[in-house]
């Protein structure tokens, strides 16, 4: 795979704010934050997103989301966080390393949900049974 912004941040080749770091897994302060105290989780192994990912590596991932996520939130006073990770460039995937998003949020009424959208039971159905079929 080719290098990211990421892997130049895990090899200290560019500045980044770590605050945390394992064997596996590097965690960064993203530099255009949705709200402040926005973190990147990152694994060191570079893969593009989920649909390449194996297994070891993306527990690894959310290993280091569960364990950092309280001092995210706990650091800029924060409720609660959004735990967001964009996959292909359809989903919003700029950086084509997979990473995790983690973003505090001190109130409701800073964001608004995603829109949904109506959808009949047949459709809801149907795509059920092609997921199930998939896997
Ligand atoms: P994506 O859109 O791929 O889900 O998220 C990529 C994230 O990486 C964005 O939120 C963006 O602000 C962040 N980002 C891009 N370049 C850099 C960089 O050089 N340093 C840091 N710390 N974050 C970056």
């Amino acid at each position: 795979m080719e290098d990211t912004i990421f892997t130049k941040i895990i090899r200290r080749e560019i500045p980044a704010e770590i605050v945390y770091e394992d064997d596996r897994t590097i965690a960064f302060l993203d530099i255009a934050p949705v709200s402040p105290g926005h973190t990147l989780v990152v694994p060191k192994t570079a893969v593009r997103n989920v649909f390449e990912t194996d297994e070891s590596t993306w527990l690894a991932v959310m290993s280091t989301v569960r364990k950092i996520a309280p001092a995210v939130r706990d650091a800029v006073e924060a409720k609660g966080v959004h735990i967001n990770s964009n996959h292909e460039p359809e989903a919003g995937q700029d950086v084509f390393h997979l990473h995790v998003h983690i973003i505090p949020r001190k109130s409701h009424e800073e964001f608004s949900f995603w829109p949904k959208q109506d959808i009949d039971s047949s459709r809801t159905k149907e795509i059920a049974e092609r997921i199930r079929e998939l896997l």
